[in-house]
């Protein structure tokens, strides 16, 4: 397996990204493959005479691809459609037609005969060396040609093509650069800066201030649109395990009558009814299972860093908005800057791709990234947000990944609370702590995260071959 080391500089856009569910390493990974793969069929002037075009799955993408929805997220990407705007509504439409009439209109362009159920093959026993997650595009053109492209999606979407070294994105250089947690605390010593605000100004060397933020508001937008619309939705998941949405019943349980007409008045309503801890748990939680059971359902998420675990940020963003008075758009951009940071020292130093080191790496990774930022929020300096980083993160080393039946729900739509709560637990002792007395630091976690990836049994890497995925399949069927 590839060590994620020696990364460019990554921005906030990076880790969070706009998309659709279920997973953002067999979902928007494999969509962002095609796209770049009908860019470079475009660019080479190869579009138009494409006659025939087959996608190959390899590894973790064959044996949970289907749970994931990759083979629809190749599909619609070969399509030429974009993850961000395109209306969840007519996925399914889509996919209707592409089985009925046979054909695809590749890149909107060149329409060209498709099978979706020949065409889209899942290699189950096959796996590439370089990474788990791994895809060929197979193009035949008019003239006799044949095209060949392999492509890896290493995790929270990034993807990389194969021959280009491991990198997805070629960042510039920065006026504070950050390979890890030492150097970021370096950083913010030297400037006096907390960490959102170090972020804020490596961001400058992207784009303007005012785009930078426009963006993130962007992100906060969907990811307030996504927990609103989950706690507004019942009924039951798609996938044939029969889970049932839970984020409905709990807020309407807990809004107990008091009356509201959008988000806003929504926040005002559920202040309304107090701050015991049993509420404010429920609540949280409520957040939680809503952004997971919309991934669950295709809806659109934000990867935070993956959309396994897109919930635990914008749950715990929540609490501090509703339940710390933190609903001002610079406490926003503070929270989210702060944790793209800690989310990237992750990608740098170790992975954020279940596929490579288990649950530890999204649940995990977003637990540390949502610590830290609430810890800022609340206060906190630099070095207790990397402690509350550290913390989150070192009560999850090891989590494995083991989707029962390949789909994004059991464990993973519960585990987003686990992870949420943690975080502000975490963020909590780290605020309530001298961070001198630490004996573990930030970068001693996120090597010891990668060192348990490394020695972590591949059945428990996002394959469903073990842990709950083999243990309890059936039972829950009934359900
Ligand atoms: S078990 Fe964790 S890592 Fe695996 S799919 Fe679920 S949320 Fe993602």
């Amino acid at each position: 397996m590839a060590h994620q080391h020696s990364e460019p500089a990554l921005s906030v856009f990076d880790i969070f990204k706009i998309g659709i569910g279920p997973s953002s390493s067999h979902t928007l990974g494999p969509w962002r493959a095609a796209l770049r793969f009908l860019s470079s069929l475009q660019q080479t002037g190869r579009l138009p005479i494409v006659r025939k075009v087959q996608v190959l799955l390899y590894g973790s993408l064959a044996k949970t691809g289907r749970g994931h929805g990759t083979d629809v997220a190749v599909m619609l990407g070969l399509c030429g459609e974009d993850p961000v705007t395109f209306p969840v509504e007519n996925i399914n439409p889509t996919l209707e037609a592409l089985s009925r009439d046979q054909q695809m209109v590749l890149g909107k362009s060149a329409p060209i005969a498709f099978d979706p159920a020949a065409d889209v093959v899942f290699l189950m026993d096959e796996s590439l060396p370089f990474h788990p997650n791994a895809l060929t595009f197979l193009a035949q053109l008019e003239n006799g040609e044949e095209l060949a492209e392999t492509y890896y999606s290493v995790g929270g979407g990034f993807v990389v093509k194969e021959g280009e070294g491991g990198r997805d994105v070629n960042g510039p250089d920065l006026p504070f650069p950050i390979a890890d947690a030492r150097e970021l605390l370096h950083w913010c010593r030297k400037t006096g800066l907390p960490i959102s605000e170090i972020v804020a100004e490596n961001e400058l060397a992207w784009r303007p201030e005012a785009e930078t933020a426009a963006g993130v508001l962007q992100i906060w937008h969907t990811m307030r649109d996504c927990v609103y619309r989950g706690c507004h939705i019942s009924g039951i998941l798609p996938g044939g395990l029969n889970v049932i949405r839970r984020a409905s019943d709990l807020s309407k349980k807990l809004i107990s009558g008091r009356t509201y007409t959008d988000f806003d008045s929504w926040v005002a309503a559920i202040r309304e009814g107090g701050s015991g801890f049993k509420y404010t748990l429920d609540w949280v939680s409520a957040f939680a299972l809503a952004v997971n059971e919309e991934n669950a359902s295709f809806s659109r998420v934000v990867t935070a860093p993956t959309n396994g675990a897109a919930g635990v940020i914008p749950a715990v963003l929540l609490y501090y908005i509703v339940f710390c008075d933190g609903y001002q758009d610079e406490s926003i951009l503070r929270f989210l800057y702060n944790a793209s940071e800690i989310g990237s020292i992750f990608k740098k130093g170790a992975t954020i791709s279940a596929a490579m080191g288990g649950c530890q790496a999204e649940i995990g990774v977003s637990s540390a990234m949502a610590a830290s930022a609430l810890t800022e929020c609340l206060g906190g300096s630099a070095r207790q947000c990397q402690m509350a980083a550290e913390i989150a993160m070192e009560h999850h080393l090891g989590l494995t990944c083991d989707p029962v039946a390949g789909l994004v729900q059991v464990p993973c739509i519960e585990r987003n609370t686990m992870g949420a709560i943690k975080a502000i637990t975490a963020a909590q002792l780290a605020l309530q702590s001298n961070p001198d007395h630490a004996r573990v630091s930030l970068d001693n976690v996120v090597e010891t995260m990668w060192e348990t990836a490394l020695d972590m049994n591949a059945k428990y890497k996002e394959t469903a071959e073990g842990g709950l995925a083999v243990n309890i399949p059936l039972g829950l069927k009934e359900c």
